[in-house]
């Protein structure tokens, strides 16, 4: 979907309680009241909305991108942070018993704690929730765990909140707003099922297996997969899987991996070039040759439109996916010019060097190596990739008419990204993809 079309969606999820809240011809009450509910019911949409803003739904991130998906997700977390908090303390009206006559409780709010029980321990439990997921790296639990604990939460939360907002509400306790509440959870809770259930049930019947694990730098990997029993995986240049290794496809050890292999070079095999990283990582040289794999996949938008040149531009592992589209712009014969700038601490670091080298021996790309710690006798290009070096690279009329790739560490794909804008190419031109998540 387009990103108007998603972010439209998205409006119209999140204002639908409102929207619904205003139609049902309740008296109204002072400004101040109705802020407070108003608060209540965006918070709690736009908490239901996040299920399905998790990024494993191509439906979405296809549009956007994982990354501008998982950015909006995490701001949305805290813009309805920020609103649940404020909806308890933003009344005027008491928290006391009914007044004789209010029907629709005008003029107090509900103070049976029995009813409010809910809410309380949801509001208690939110910010922790967020918080815990901005600080996940720095707290003693595996990605993994954090995963479960970031699923389990929420849905833990969203049923708080449907108790809370069903009893203790003014509006949502009336069929329409209910009806929609409780189809937003059941939405939610079956994002959740899709995931963990049913995409895992689905890669049962399409199993890999792990044919080739080789070191290609001291610690960067080259593991390869074929299909196991069935036709392999259509994806595009660029695009990237969650790769399971060995494990049952229920359990979450799964990781985002970019393919390095091009979807038209004759096998159905898929190759990835892995860094050592964490707990997962740095293991991946003791998978054996034969171990069982699972993919969810493709996801990304790291892919080519038709510019008339193509400009590459990793740094470290970010070389993947952009080997990807290399090979496939080899692979399909394409006649557009290609530089590849490729920075690296080290020349042991350089993954791919001997290809590399053949593929612009055969003329099929210029590539640009760059060494923050050359060599003594290095002659190519020395330091960060900078504004200096696209220079050198890309003349105006490449800047005015390519398409550009970036991938690499987040703050060399901010600068570079700055760069190239800075030069005239428009950000329509310009895919990157981050593999961290702030
Ligand atoms: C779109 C994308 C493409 C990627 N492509 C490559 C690639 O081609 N080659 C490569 O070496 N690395 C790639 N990565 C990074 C790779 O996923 C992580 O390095 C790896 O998951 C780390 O796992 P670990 O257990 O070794 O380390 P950990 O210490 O467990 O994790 C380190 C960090 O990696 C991220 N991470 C870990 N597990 C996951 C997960 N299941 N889902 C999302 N993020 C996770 C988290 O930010 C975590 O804080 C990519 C990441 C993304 C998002």
């Amino acid at each position: 979907m387009k990103p108007i079309g998603l972010f439209l969606g998205y409006l119209a999820v999140v204002a639908a309680p409102l929207a619904l809240a205003w139609a049902s011809g309740t008296p109204a009450r002072g400004f101040r009241d109705e802020v407070a509910s108003g608060l209540g019911l965006l918070a709690f949409a736009m908490i239901l909305a996040e299920f399905v803003l998790s990024g494993r739904f191509r439906s979405v991130s296809g549009g956007i991108g994982l990354d501008a998906t998982i950015r909006f997700h995490q701001l949305m977390a805290r813009a309805a942070l920020a609103a649940a908090l404020l909806h308890p303390f933003a009344y005027g009206a008491p928290y006391a018993p009914a007044i004789a006559g209010d029907i629709t409780r005008q003029h107090t709010l509900t103070a049976d704690f029995s009813l409010l029980a809910t809410g309380v321990v949801a509001f208690l439990l939110l910010p922790t929730f967020v918080l815990g997921a901005i600080v996940h790296r720095h707290l003693p639990y595996t990605y993994e765990a954090w995963r479960w604990m970031h699923g389990l939460g929420a849905l833990l939360i969203a049923g708080l909140l449907l108790h809370h907002s069903v009893y203790a509400g003014r509006y949502s306790g009336q069929p329409a707003l209910m009806g929609l509440w409780v189809a937003l959870v059941a939405v939610a809770g079956a994002s959740l099922a899709v995931v963990y259930i049913v995409k895992p049930l689905a890669q049962l019947r399409r199993p890999w297996r792990v044919t080739e694990i080789n070191a290609e730098t001291p610690s960067q990997w080259r593991v390869r997969i074929a299909p196991d029993g069935h036709d392999g995986l259509r994806y595009r240049a660029g695009q990237f899987v969650w790769l399971n290794l060995g494990h049952s496809p229920f359990s979450l050890a799964e990781h985002p991996f970019s393919i390095s292999s091009a979807p038209n070079g004759g096998s159905p095999e898929l190759e990835f070039l892995i860094k050592e990283l964490g707990d997962f990582t740095s293991r991946i040289g003791s998978v054996p040759v034969g171990a069982r794999a699972y993919l969810d996949g493709p996801h990304g938008t790291l892919t080519l439109d038709r510019g008339v040149g193509v400009g590459l531009i990793a740094g470290g592992v970010g070389i993947a996916p952009l080997m990807g589209i290399l090979r496939d712009l080899h692979a399909r014969d394409d006649p557009r010019p290609v530089t590849l700038i490729y920075g690296n601490r080290t020349t042991e670091k350089i993954a791919y060097r001997q290809e590399l080298d053949r593929l612009a021996a055969a003329g099929h790309v210029t590539v640009l190596h760059v060494l923050s710690e050359p060599p003594p006798r290095w002659d190519g290009a020395t330091g960060l990739v900078d504004a200096a070096l696209l220079r050198q690279a890309f003349d105006p009329a490449a800047l005015a008419t390519w398409d550009f790739v970036i991938c690499g560490p987040p703050p060399m794909m901010t600068g570079v990204q700055h760069a190239l804008m800075a030069r005239g190419v428009t950000s329509d031109r310009i895919r990157c993809e981050r593999f961290q998540y702030d």
